[in-house]
């Protein structure tokens, strides 16, 4: 039995024994001390060699780590050396050899298979490599190539161990979601990846129909409504893996297509939702890290979220939580704050301690953040020492004593300090100081060393907001969301507002959304009042969502879910910086994949079949971009 539990990047699930085959009867990377005097067969990737005049060392890589081979006229065959010699890195080769205990003074205490080598007695290309375009093997602190390089060989990088623990632990974190919500009576239930297209949400991407000419199909935005149907025809609890579509402008962090851990169930509230989720995310984290995290996740509503960490995420880990001073500073002279107040706004502050040595360039950054986010500018005051005469701040001679005290009391200002204000309606107020919160932790390092895992359930989302581009109430979650008990009525006769509270919830980890859901609406006429709320017409709600409100019409149960975003979870857990290091095959930020050149133009006989006329020129230099495409219908 070879042990496992130490390899480099153990896969903990599968004894390695399981992959013996007539063709290999070890893991290179398992091989331990116990295997010394053992004859092994291994198979693997020329990962470096070494050629001393005769001597030649060869480190094999298979899944499961490296494991250095000596071939040595003391022991191997002249055929064995000299094909040992020759062989180009990263080629594909058998080894037949014995397994040694290294002399002490030769041990590597920076391989896990460092104690052994193995005396290689036979090498057998059966895969050979030309150069590899880029390099796999990486001495230490060497930097990797381009990004835009590892993408378009994307095979080559996925060689590299970082990756391959990356994918090993997205695939334990399945099984784990897998094995935790099978156990409580989850299904799993495949939906539909040919959906029908809706304008609500974000874009579709379409597929079109050969056989309905001038038709399409979309992918899914998510499972939601499959999901409900579930629920109404009686599955009670469902799960999915599920991939999910959105023709999104892509930021650094999104891609066109993501996976989510989806959850449904029957009969439950907000409660049930939350107490299962804190279930799994411990399942999750035990599993893929070894981690204890907390029970139960603490929780605030989506309002004190916003009007104390001015986010709907926020990040717990360190403080500069806002103080209000709409009161105290009502009456101020300087008219940002008092004009603020009399429009009906509020004027909020945080004390970022011991900041007051902020560079100009530095101000200058939060000033450029702070109105890129909507806001006029930034006032501050540095507190440079004790009294206000030593306060450098453009404003701060306007102000009465009074008002002077009554900040340094409620911001608790000390010498060194620097104050950063806000002052205009409360949400976006909320919005600036919140950007300028991160930033400004950013700026002073507060989370360097912090291993923190901070949970956090989010909960009374507003059930809309107010699209001021359409004028129009829009779903701040979606449209099956269900309001809060209390302003129920309020929706069905149309009092709508931006007030009215969903029972909608996020989880959190350190400033990070990681996924959120909602108890459904699964009545008809509630349902209709929703559609109604968003401008949707009774034709266009029977002609998109006709089957969900029928569906209600005959029994549904009343039902609720989430669906948590696997691939910022995995990312997460490994530390990375991007959920492309997480993706077996992830596209590049501009949506391509740069392996496999996709999008890419299609045969024009495709496309006649599909009676679909592209705009773009035939011949017209590519742009990387899907042509717009026209319906002839
Ligand atoms: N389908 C929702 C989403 O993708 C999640 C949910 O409400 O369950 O955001």
């Amino acid at each position: 039995m070879t042990d496992s539990s130490t390899a480099d990047h153990a896969d903990r699930q599968a004894p390695f024994d399981t992959f013996a085959t007539d063709l290999r009867t070890h893991l290179a990377g398992a091989l331990r001390p116990e295997h010394a005097g053992e004859r092994v067969r291994l198979a693997g990737w020329v990962h470096r060699s070494r050629d001393l005049g005769g001597l030649v060392f060869v480190d094999l890589r298979d899944r499961a780590g490296l494991v250095q081979v000596s071939f040595d006229p003391r022991y191997s065959p002249p055929d064995a050396i000299a094909a040992a010699g020759s062989v180009g890195v990263e080629s594909v080769v058998l080894i037949e050899g014995v397994v040694a205990e290294r002399p002490v003074e030769g041990v590597n205490p920076d391989m896990a298979t460092g104690a052994i080598e193995v005396r290689g007695h036979a090498l057998r290309v059966v895969g050979p490599a030309t150069t590899p375009a880029i390099p796999v093997a990486r001495g230490r602190g060497e930097k990797l190539p381009a990004e835009e390089l590892r993408l378009r060989h994307r095979y080559l990088d996925l060689r590299r161990p970082e990756l391959q623990a990356n994918l090993l632990l997205r695939h334990r974190l399945l099984q784990a979601t897998r094995g935790f919500l099978a156990g409580r009576g989850y299904l799993e239930v495949e939906t539909p990846v040919l959906t029908k297209p809706t304008p609500e949400g974000a874009r579709d991407y379409l597929v079109p129909s050969r056989v309905h000419p001038g038709e399409f199909y979309a992918l899914p935005q998510s499972p939601q409504l499959y999901k409900q149907l579930l629920m109404t025809a009686g599955f009670d609890r469902y799960f999915q893996i599920a991939r999910c579509f959105r023709d999104e402008d892509l930021r650094a962090d999104r891609q066109p297509e993501f996976t989510q851990i989806d959850i449904e169930a029957s009969f439950v509230e907000q409660e049930d939702i939350i107490k299962l989720v804190e279930g799994l995310l411990g399942r999750i984290f035990k599993e893929a890290r070894g981690a204890e995290i907390p029970a139960n996740f603490d929780r605030i509503t989506w309002r004190e979220a916003m009007d104390v960490y001015g986010s709907d995420k926020p990040d717990r880990r360190f403080g500069l939580n806002f103080v209000d001073l709409t009161e105290e500073l009502k009456d101020c002279e300087f008219r940002v704050f008092s004009g603020a107040v009399a429009a009906g706004g509020v004027v909020k502050a945080i004390n970022a301690k011991g900041f007051a040595d902020i560079s100009t360039g530095q101000i200058d950054k939060l000033t450029k953040l702070a109105q890129a986010a909507g806001a006029k500018g930034l006032a501050y005051i540095q507190a440079r020492g004790e009294d206000r005469e030593s306060w450098r701040s453009p404003f701060v001679k306007r102000m009465t004593d009074a008002e002077v005290e009554a900040l340094r009391s409620k911001l608790n200002i000390e010498a060194g300090d620097l104050i950063l204000f806000a002052a205009d309606q409360w949400e976006p107020a909320c919005d600036v100081l919140g950007r300028v919160r991160l930033e400004c932790a950013d700026m002073q390092n507060l989370l360097e060393g912090n291993e923190e895992l901070n949970f956090l359930w989010v909960t009374e989302f507003p059930l809309l907001a107010f699209d001021e581009e359409t004028s129009r109430y829009v779903a701040v979650h979606h449209p099956f969301t269900r309001p809060l008990k209390e302003d129920e009525e309020k929706l069905l006769k149309g009092e709508l507002s931006t007030d009215l509270r969903a029972q909608a919830y996020d989880v959190v980890l350190n400033g990070t959304e990681l996924g959120g859901g909602s108890i459904r609406i699964h009545e008809g006429p509630l349902q209709s009042a929703m559609f109604k709320a968003l401008g949707i017409s009774e034709e266009t709600a029977a002609e998109e969502f006709g089957h969900i409100l029928d569906a209600f019409r005959f029994g549904a149960p009343p039902h609720g879910g989430l669906a948590l975003g696997l691939d910022r979870l995995v990312m997460l857990i490994c530390n990375e910086q991007s959920i492309r290091e997480v993706m077996a095959f992830p596209k590049n930020n501009k949506g391509s994949d740069l392996m496999s050149q996709s999008p890419a133009e299609v045969d024009p006989k495709q496309l006649r079949d599909l009676r679909i006329q592209t705009v773009k020129k035939p011949g017209a230099a590519p742009t990387g971009n899907t042509p717009a495409a026209a319906a002839q219908g």
